[in-house]
């Protein structure tokens, strides 16, 4: 037993002799480097769906460039005035098409602001009110047509924060059938430069209770153009609308410089 016990001895003596030694060297695990992508820079395009109107239509808006210069286009916000949705996704093609024009820019496009109105070919959103008369303003009115208090419905919320994220430079709403261009608040010169570039006359309609040219225009003070499209645009095709009002849309983003 004693002659045992020696030998278990002696084996654990060499192999720490070993080990001290630098002979036993324990298993080597390959040391795994993880390789990390790089950044993904972020997109020229960014396509957000954070709206959802009273019947839970999404509000789709895309942002095009990166500058500090902020155009903001919308069409639509009276659903059964249609004939600006073509015009804006040709806008975003253009825009696409021609990224020097979103050098030092940003343009912010909302090409349907009252879904369930589109849908239903209704002026109004799916509970009968004016989205157009529902953001907060000195002048706005209390009512059953217009919201029971300002920003009542989602679609006019969601405008509302778009406006205050992105805080336009100037901000452009595409409407039928009045033919002519209106504006609100610092913007007579903007509205001229767009009326050189269509064959649509200005016309200073005055701000209406609650309406966006009220809210944005004289009450934060960013130039609103109310681009009131003629009834017949509903029977134009995309490209004639383009040819006929995408130069004067062009003109805003490029505002204060000249459309080439
Ligand atoms: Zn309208």
């Amino acid at each position: 037993m004693k002659r045992q016990h020696s030998h278990i001895l002696a084996a654990c003596t060499l192999y720490v002799v070993l080990a001290l030694a630098g002979c036993y060297k324990p298993v080597d695990y390959p040391v795994i480097v993880k390789v990390l992508p790089p950044p993904i820079p972020e997109p020229e395009t960014a396509r957000s769906i954070i709206g959802k109107s009273i019947e839970n239509r999404p509000m789709v808006h895309t942002v095009l460039g990166r500058g500090t210069d902020v155009t903001f286009i919308m069409a639509a916000i009276h659903g059964n005035e249609k004939a600006g949705i073509p015009l804006v996704h040709r806008l975003e093609k253009f825009l696409q098409e021609n990224p020097e024009m979103l050098e030092k820019r940003k343009v912010v496009l909302l090409p349907i602001a009252n879904p369930d109105g589109v849908a239903s070919n209704s002026r109004y959103n799916a509970r009968g009110i004016d989205l157009n008369r529902n953001f907060p303003a000195p002048n706005r009115i209390n009512s059953s047509r217009f919201g029971r208090i300002a920003l009542s419905e989602p679609e006019t919320r969601f405008i509302f924060q778009l406006i205050r994220q992105y805080a336009p430079d100037r901000i452009v709403s595409i409407h039928q059938p009045l033919a002519c261009i209106d504006y609100d608040g610092p913007s007579q010169a903007l509205a001229n430069r767009m009326a050189e570039y269509c064959n649509l006359p200005l016309k200073k309609i005055g701000a209406k209770p609650g309406s966006l040219g009220s809210h944005a225009g004289v009450m934060l003070g960013i130039p609103v153009i109310s681009l009131e499209l003629p009834k017949s645009a509903d029977s134009f095709r995309s490209e004639r609308l383009w040819q006929q009002y995408g130069p004067a849309l062009v003109a805003a983003v490029a505002y204060p410089y000249r459309a080439k």
